[in-house]
């Protein structure tokens, strides 16, 4: 085998687009020692120039490394030049001047990684430039340039390798590995700041048919214009990816649970909407689960997944969305999670037969909400509900200042002003749902949790022993 024919196969084996590095490696390019090692240091592939300097063979050269072939004095820097490829660095180099076993060496010694198909790092280059055998220095400015340019496209291949090793090919959602990476990271600002983090489980109703009606082919169709779909229809934040054959996972940072209802029944109907070439008509069904705080994304997951299994079992086409799961948290966290319906428990009863009364018709209030807004009813009956919600809020806020202010609560003031502030929001928040700056699963999110349930579970708590029957001793 010629020299030329080794260069070519290692690169063809070894390194994507190795077109500058086999230019490199041809004896007469430019004069200059190029040499590829292996990542323990073992020198796999030298060119004619880079035997001249040791007076080596190619074959006496393989396998040897920089302490067989350099002076003590300069493999500690040789050693660091390595370590900087190896912890990712593009390149490094060093300025040599010592002598080897062909003579002096004098000049830049550069290293540079070499890239395999998987996109990991599987080979150091290195390149030996000294200028009094090079002959011009227009020769070097050349070769710097080659190398430069090898070392863009190792790169670059690089950039490209990890997005595809990220990306399901078939439909380019993103693949599992890619999306538990990012999940880490959303997990972790959902513990540091308390940002609401949801998700939506999708899967295609009864594919199998397609596949066995339309074919296999005509399938794989439908999940790549599904995804676009899909995608098309998401926030920029939004990320899709494929869970695996039919099934998808859409993760929604900032979301909180009404929002990524919405979001899902969004989708739900644009899929349902959509003519998919060969087949017709396709339909997904959802499930969606906000995860809880310091809940494991496994335990989150499940419980989306239930709910998906339940909006198959349901008749499929559909969204459900999961309940909190019942073992976790305090009294306020379920209620806070248990968006979709707030059921009533005896717990939250202070004894007060108003206002026991009251809180229960707000808990009907809210959920007529969340029924007209999950099964996408018109604006104007959304509309009327939020301010039926708004309305019976601020009576009931008015009519309990008044009872536990009689009933001697020494806090009634502040209550109250807790009470004016929660109105004011609310106020505002409307304002800007009706001028289409807030979402309704937003407006949802906070007459529902921070007005009704987070409200009546903390604050009102306070004055509950106020208000019970008095027993006589
Ligand atoms: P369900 O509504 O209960 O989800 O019914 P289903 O038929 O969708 O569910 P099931 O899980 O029984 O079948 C899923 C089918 O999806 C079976 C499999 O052949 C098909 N499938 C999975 N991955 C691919 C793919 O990449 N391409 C194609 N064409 N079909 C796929
Ligand atoms: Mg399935
Ligand atoms: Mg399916």
């Amino acid at each position: 085998m010629n020299e030329h024919d080794f260069i070519s196969g290692f690169a063809k084996e070894h390194v994507m687009h190795a077109s500058g590095l086999v230019a490199l490696m041809m004896p007469q390019t430019f004069g200059a020692g190029i040499a590829v090692k292996a990542l323990d240091g073992r020198y796999m592939l030298v060119n004619q120039v880079m035997q001249n300097y040791f007076s080596k063979t190619h074959d006496q050269f393989t396998s040897l490394n920089d302490a067989d072939l350099f002076p003590s004095e300069v493999r500690g820097q040789l050693r660091q030049s390595d370590a900087q490829i190896l912890a990712g660095a593009p390149t490094s180099s060093d300025q040599l001047d010592c002598l080897v076993a062909g003579g002096p060496l004098q000049g830049l010694w550069f290293k540079f990684p070499l890239h395999g198909a998987d996109g990991r790092l599987q080979f150091i280059g290195a390149a030996m430039l000294d200028p009094a055998r090079m002959g011009n220095t227009d020769k070097m400015q050349k070769l710097l340039e080659l190398l430069q340019d090898t070392n863009q496209e190792s790169q670059k291949t690089l950039a490209e390798l990890s997005k595809l090793a990220g990306t399901d090919k078939l439909t380019g959602a993103w693949n599992r590995r890619r999306f538990e990476e990012a999940l880490v990271n959303e997990m972790d600002r959902l513990k540091r700041y308390d940002h609401p983090l949801s998700t939506l489980m999708l899967d295609i109703d009864l594919f199998k048919k397609v596949n066995d009606v339309h074919g296999h082919s005509a399938g794989d169709q439908v999940l790549v214009k599904l995804a676009s779909v899909l995608l098309a229809n998401l926030r920029p934040s939004d990320t899709l990816t494929r869970w695996g054959g039919e099934e998808f996972v859409v993760l929604c940072p900032n979301t909180m649970l009404a929002t990524a209802a919405t979001l899902a029944e969004r989708l739900r109907e644009s899929i349902a909407s959509t003519t998919f070439a060969d087949v017709g008509q396709v339909t997904i069904s959802i499930g969606v689960a906000e995860c809880m705080m310091g809940e494991a994304w496994e335990d989150w997951f499940k419980r989306a997944d239930a709910a998906l299994y339940r909006a198959k079992d349901g008749g499929r086409n559909q969204v459900q969305i999961a309940p909190e799961a019942p073992e976790r948290g305090g009294a306020e966290k379920n209620m806070a999670a248990n968006l979709v319906r707030l059921s009533w428990h005896a717990a939250y009863e202070c004894g007060h037969p108003v206002i026991d009364e009251q809180h229960r018709g707000l808990f009907v209030d809210a959920n007529n909400l969340l029924g007209a807004v999950l099964s996408a009813r018109p604006e104007a009956e959304v509309a009327a509900l939020v301010n039926t919600l708004v309305t019976d809020v601020v009576r009931h806020f008015k009519e309990e200042e008044g009872i536990i202010r009689a009933a001697g609560y020494p806090n009634a003031t502040e209550h109250a002003a807790t009470h004016s502030a929660l109105i004011d929001k609310a106020v505002l928040l409307v304002k800007h749902f009706h001028e289409g700056s807030l979402s309704i699963g937003e407006l949802f999110q906070f007459l529902a949790r921070d007005v009704v349930a987070r409200h009546m579970l903390g604050a009102d708590r306070e004055f509950f022993a106020y208000l019970q029957p008095k027993t006589r001793a």
